[in-house]
């Protein structure tokens, strides 16, 4: 795949904004043994000049990156509420019947397709993560675990006839051809069905600094002005748009086939007047990206230098967006001694690139008066008040969306 081309409208000449470095996969946590076999791939980010689509140059192949995939929907309680909000949003608004027929795709371990199933028991999904497939079996939800495309689509359209819903939420980020999954989601689409899709926000991420949303996994980052634009390529109109605070600031989507929809809602106008006016299509807006971010690097790095010396700092939280921060500023077991994390499937194993060894909760009994590193800060809500009982007055390192130590009074 040529790198300076649109990966959505194919116009040549992508513009590169921001360089992260040579980064291995974020979600592939390690054993210690395989360490040496460990692979980077650069991780660069551009946008085109005619659809404005934030995009990686490079893409690493879907298959090196989700045959085992350690992140698990139900393994959050603060994910698992917003997929429950997510499933009594979509009945509230749309008067779920026992007919109703639901199909989600990167359906993970079947959690949010769970919270759909007293209203309709047509609920199918989808999902290359083999090892996730026994979790939703457990469920009671059915999933095939395939990589869904348009050719695909025609298939199960043929098996299984069309849906009144289709659900993504993160799945256009993680989809290199995401014109061609577009056209599958068109022909899955009832007439007058509904596609509802959620990903990261560039407005609130990536455009003000905020670059721990870029890994080789998110191949695109949301504005409402490109999807529009790459939506129309698969005849898919926007319809409605929600701004929601997942993962630092993301957008809800919803879309129909542009042959049915009526016009697009007040929010939709809205939106594209303020991206327009926030600088979306100006390129000194991008060229700023940079400096923020290399200042940034700079910032966290003094931070961590006088913490750690008041105490052993230890991770909280590993995801995929804090292996990007710790492999983009260079923090390494040097630095933080362990990460703790709630997810037992990365227990036992090392952080991708950077090495620091993760473990559960338990390990922190063990500890006297740490300092923490909070690495999944996007959940600082529900993560806070755990370590202010364990650790009364201790200090914690929250890296975004200010670079900022709180004391646990
Ligand atoms: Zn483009």
């Amino acid at each position: 795949m040529d790198q300076t081309i649109c990966k959505a409208c194919n116009t040549p000449g992508l513009k590169r904004f921001l360089e992260l470095g040579d980064i291995p996969p974020v979600n592939a946590f390690l054993h210690p043994d395989e360490l040496k076999n460990e692979k980077a791939y650069p991780l660069n980010l551009a946008y085109c000049p005619n659809c404005m689509l934030a995009q990686l140059e490079e893409i690493v192949p879907p298959e090196k990156l989700f045959e085992e995939y350690l992140h698990l929907s139900a393994s959050s309680a603060a994910n698992l509420s917003h997929l429950k909000e997510v499933a009594e949003l979509l009945n509230d608004r749309f008067k779920i019947t026992s007919e109703t027929k639901i199909l989600e795709i990167g359906s993970n371990d079947g959690s949010l397709l769970a919270f759909l199933k007293p209203f309709t028991a047509h609920v199918l999904g989808i999902d290359p993560a083999k090892n996730l497939i026994p979790l939703s079996k457990e469920k009671g939800v059915e999933t095939l675990p395939i990589f869904f495309n348009a050719k695909r689509a025609e298939q199960l359209k043929n098996e299984r006839g069309t849906f009144d819903f289709i659900i993504g939420l993160n799945v256009i980020p993680h989809t290199p051809n995401v014109v061609d999954l577009l056209k599958g989601v068109h022909t899955l689409l009832s007439p007058k069905g509904t596609l509802i899709m959620e990903g990261v926000y560039a407005l609130e991420t990536v455009l003000k600094g905020e670059f721990d949303t870029i890994y080789h996994e998110h191949v695109y980052t949301f504005s409402l002005y490109a999807l529009k634009k790459t939506f129309a390529q698969a005849g898919l109109a926007i319809v409605d748009v929600e701004r929601i605070p997942q993962q630092g600031g993301s957008l809800r989507v919803y879309a129909q086939r542009d042959e049915e929809s009526k016009r697009e809602s007040e929010a939709v106008t809205a939106l594209l007047k303020h991206e327009h006016e926030n600088g979306w299509l100006n390129p000194e807006t991008y060229d700023n990206v940079s400096v923020k971010v290399n200042n940034y690097k700079k910032r966290l790095r003094e931070i961590v230098d006088i913490e750690k010396k008041k105490g052993k700092l230890i991770g909280v939280g590993a995801p995929a967006r804090g292996v990007v921060i710790l492999n983009y500023c260079g923090l390494t077991a040097e630095d933080i001694k362990y990460i703790v994390d709630d997810t037992h499937l990365k227990h036992g194993r090392l952080t991708p690139g950077v090495a620091i060894p993760v473990k559960s909760w338990d390990a922190l009994s063990a500890e006297k008066s740490p300092v923490f590193l909070l690495l999944s800060w996007n959940y600082k809500a529900s993560l806070l008040p755990r370590l202010k009982e364990r650790f009364p007055g201790s200090r914690v390192i929250i890296p975004f969306p200010e670079l900022e130590v709180v004391k646990l009074d």
